[in-house]
């Protein structure tokens, strides 16, 4: 056997012992101090603040002061330099963001490393460009920012829900005070301490962690807009709590999505999009293609081939780069994966896993296929949010349609067919946000995203994605 040399991310980043609330460009106390695990091994990686309602509105006053006096004023293509700086720190500190976030989430590093961290750089690249184009962007002669804007992300992509979300509203003049989710502030913070190294003006971005009660608080404080990433059952809740002020709101909320795979498609190349779809990311992914609709008629060959395919995939540690699936995110996330599975099996449908071996420590969940599922069932309607495919089948196109929009989310979906004709007859007909045809999970800085129905409004991203940041 050859030993291998060690990896770039067998060297760990180094991590502070504890981090503080990030507030007018200072790392700051908090009211009190909580953990952060790392998911794969439940040990302690560092200590963090909790912002209370106090921090929050010292951080939305800061927030405030640097947009009147600093921020607001500053010309687009200044601005543009900033964003243009931090988008060259992050590729410069690429591989140590990498590594931490998949310490802090639980995600494999050939993702962070060839997914997350590069999309992250290239929304600050995008945005970027755009901060200084704001006029040309075909949302009126002299679009104003908004102001302040709050911001709440999910610990799903924190680094990418993070980029998504500040550079936006940076390009567009606005400054920012975001809450990262409570089991992943790491790369958040990495990025506070990124924004003093491109010397941007203290309070332009503020990080505040904490749970619910803080992102329930910077909701109610004095924001002008409100940003929010997460479960569609906290959305509504944001919703209730802003409706009647002035503040503007984004939601962008969870998904069940339908990959369709007709008889006609190219069946490998949909086996690997139903893979990608349901298992990239453990499955923590709110578009991800958690129900696969498959023609009757190749149903049997697509099964057989996915589950030899899938029975590859390799689970364990994040940091093995052949790591296809990591852990589960937290132990609560695994209690609500297991439940849904076992309801499912409850209800009829058949379970199926590879034999893979699973780490003693940690939360780990097995790649899991359901057979036999019926619509009513609750793991065809309701997110799992973890590495479980449920399986339907179908006869004709309209059924086809028919089952991919019976839930009350409308985020994305896939079609599989090697018939153009089909794939626009589909996407016309499929009610969600973004559908991919003959692909699945691809994103792009310049594309907008976003939901319809139960998973959301305002779209994040492109063109689009700057209007839900300026007065227009
Ligand atoms: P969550 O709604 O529980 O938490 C999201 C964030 O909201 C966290 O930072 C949390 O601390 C905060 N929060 C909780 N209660 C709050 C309250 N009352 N007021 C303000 N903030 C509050 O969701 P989660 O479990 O972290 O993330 C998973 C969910 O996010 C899934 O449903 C997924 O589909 C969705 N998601 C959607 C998108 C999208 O773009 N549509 C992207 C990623 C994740």
């Amino acid at each position: 056997m050859f030993e291998y040399a060690p990896a770039p991310e067998s060297v760990r980043p180094q991590i502070k012992e504890h981090y503080g609330l990030f507030i007018d460009g200072e790392f700051v106390d908090g009211q009190a101090d909580f953990k952060s695990v790392d998911p794969s091994t439940e040990e302690s990686l560092f200590t963090v603040a909790e912002a209370g309602e106090a921090d929050v509105a010292k951080a939305v006053a800061a927030a405030r002061r640097a947009h009147e006096t600093v921020w607001g004023p500053m010309s687009g293509a200044e601005r543009g330099k900033y964003l243009f700086r931090i988008a060259r720190l992050l590729q410069e500190r690429a591989r140590e963001f990498a590594v931490a976030e998949s310490l802090d989430n639980g995600k494999p590093i050939k993702e962070t490393r060839d997914f997350d961290v590069p999309t992250a750089a290239q929304h600050f690249f995008y945005h970027a460009g755009w901060a200084d184009k704001l006029a040309y962007a075909g949302l009126g002669p002299d679009p104003r920012p908004l102001g302040v804007v709050g911001q709440v992300i999910p610990w799903n992509f924190p680094l990418l829900m993070l980029a998504w979300k500040i550079a936006p509203a940076l390009a567009c003049g606005n400054t920012v005070v975001l809450k990262p989710a409570e089991t992943t502030p790491l790369t958040a913070l990495m990025f506070a301490e990124l924004c003093q190294e491109a010397d941007l003006p203290p309070g332009v971005v503020n990080i505040l962690p904490g749970a619910g009660a803080t992102g329930a608080a910077l909701v109610d404080a004095a924001v002008d807009k409100v940003a929010f990433t997460g479960s569609t059952a906290v959305g509504r809740a944001i919703a209730k709590a802003v409706a009647g002020s002035k503040k503007k709101v984004t939601l962008e909320l969870g998904g069940k999505a339908a990959n369709i795979v007709f008889d006609d498609a190219a069946i490998d190349q949909a086996v690997e999009g139903i893979v990608n779809g349901i298992f990239f990311n453990q499955g923590h992914v709110c578009c991800a293609g958690s129900r696969l609709l498959v023609q009757e008629s190749v149903a049997g060959e697509v099964l057989e081939r996915l589950k030899a395919r899938v029975a590859t995939l390799r689970v364990g540690d994040p940091l093995d780069k052949n790591t296809d699936i990591g852990a589960i995110n937290s132990a609560e996330q695994l209690e609500r994966i297991t439940a849904l599975a076992k309801a499912g099996e409850e209800e009829g449908a058949d379970a199926w896993q590879p034999a893979c071996d699973l780490p003693e420590r940690g939360f780990w969940f097995r790649p899991t296929v359901f057979t036999g599922v019926q619509q009513s069932m609750r793991i065809a309607q309701e997110e799992i949010f973890g590495p479980v495919l449920s399986v339907l089948t179908f006869r004709t196109p309209d059924e086809a349609i028919a089952k991919a929009n019976n839930t009350p989310y409308g985020l994305s979906a896939g079609v599989w067919t090697e018939k153009g004709s089909k794939i626009l007859w589909a996407a016309e007909r499929l009610r969600a946000g973004v559908v991919w045809a003959n692909t699945f999970n691809q994103f792009d800085a310049a594309s907008p995203f976003g939901g319809l129905k139960e998973s959301g409004y305002g779209r994040e991203g492109g063109r689009q994605g700057l209007e839900a940041y300026l007065d227009v």
